[in-house]
């Protein structure tokens, strides 16, 4: 199944831009297209700015931020886009969107370090601006995983942005039936290596919060674990906390492999703690003795395959 990727509307191409320009993505519009279903929005087209249009940009006016036209700060588009922005930011919020592809530097797409300006001009450099749509979205759905077109050139920012919004589906995909203390429980057990890998400290704390699900209202119970899950996810899964879920897995095959065998899987682990190799060769090497020799826990982790091979995130990991 397909999972819903908000995008800025000039990202996947459409010319919406100020110039009637786009800003085409070519990983959105040619890689994850074949996952994702594109749900666009043009906030400055939405509240009725024409194409082409003046440019427009955000201004430090008496420490409030507003969003003004660039020549002439009394054409002030604030209100409208802030209603606009949370408007559309509840609508989507029931969408079951599983992540947001925005454009970077725009005074109202922008996710981080927009350009701020001060009444005379200048750029407020003590000002990091985030663009005004994507600040509501920001505030509204605190465990939507957001990301800029450009830095999804990284290779670390994109297979972590790419693998929460696999999560998120599959998070949604969980409760499809209902949400349910076991499906939680259920799910949950199956992202523990992943945790275990982004953020070592809400592993150990998620872990107990699922113990007691008991003890909550289940759909408080899944707002609160679906927001601190995904920002869990959000940190990067260093090479040391990669390396502990490596040598956790390996622990799973003590009986099953022999001494040549174990020797092997500790040397890739060992070069990959070091740097010398990409995480995919000993996760490779892992998924093949766990067809050689079934374990129903390590087969159902999500760490081992977290998204569809063919994406080839890990290759840069
Ligand atoms: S950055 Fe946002 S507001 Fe600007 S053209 Fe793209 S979608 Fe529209």
């Amino acid at each position: 199944m397909k999972f819903k990727l908000g995008v800025s509307a000039c990202v996947i191409g459409e010319k919406v831009r100020f110039d009637r320009g786009h800003k085409r993505s070519s990983f959105v519009c040619r890689e994850l297209s074949e996952f994702a279903e594109f749900v666009p929005v043009c906030p400055e087209v939405a509240i009725g700015l024409p194409v082409p249009r003046p440019t427009i940009r955000l201004l430090d006016h008496d420490n409030e931020i507003r969003l003004v036209d660039t020549k002439d700060n009394d054409i002030d588009h604030t209100q409208k886009m802030i209603t606009f922005s949370e408007t559309k930011a509840t609508h989507l919020s029931e969408q079951e969107l599983c992540g947001y592809v925005v454009c970077a530097k725009s005074p109202t797409c922008g996710m981080e370090r927009v350009k701020v300006y001060r009444e005379n001009g200048y750029v407020a450099a003590e000002k990091i601006g985030v663009g005004l749509y994507t600040k509501a979205l920001m505030e509204k759905m605190p465990w939507l995983p957001i990301e800029e077109d450009g830095r999804l050139n990284d290779p670390v920012l994109k297979e972590n942005f790419v693998f929460r919004a696999f999560a998120l589906r599959d998070l949604y995909d969980a409760m499809a039936d209902g949400i349910t203390k076991r499906a939680i429980i259920e799910f949950h057990s199956r992202y523990k290596l992943v945790l275990m890998a982004h953020c070592p400290k809400e592993y150990r704390a998620l872990g107990q919060f699922v113990a007691r699900v008991a003890d909550h209202d289940i759909k408080e119970f899944f707002f609160e674990y679906r927001t601190r899950l995904m920002q869990a996810l959000a940190f990067r899964a260093s090479r040391k906390n990669n390396t502990n879920v490596l040598m956790h897995l390996q622990g799973y095959f003590k009986r099953s492999l022999d001494k040549k065998q174990k020797a092997e899987l500790a040397e890739l682990i060992l070069a990959y703690r070091k740097g010398e190799m990409p995480l995919l060769v000993p996760l490779t090497l892992i998924n093949h003795h766990l067809t050689m020799h079934p374990d129903a826990y390590i087969a159902k982790q999500k760490y081992l395959k977290p998204y569809p091979d063919s994406l080839r995130l890990r290759y840069g990991l």
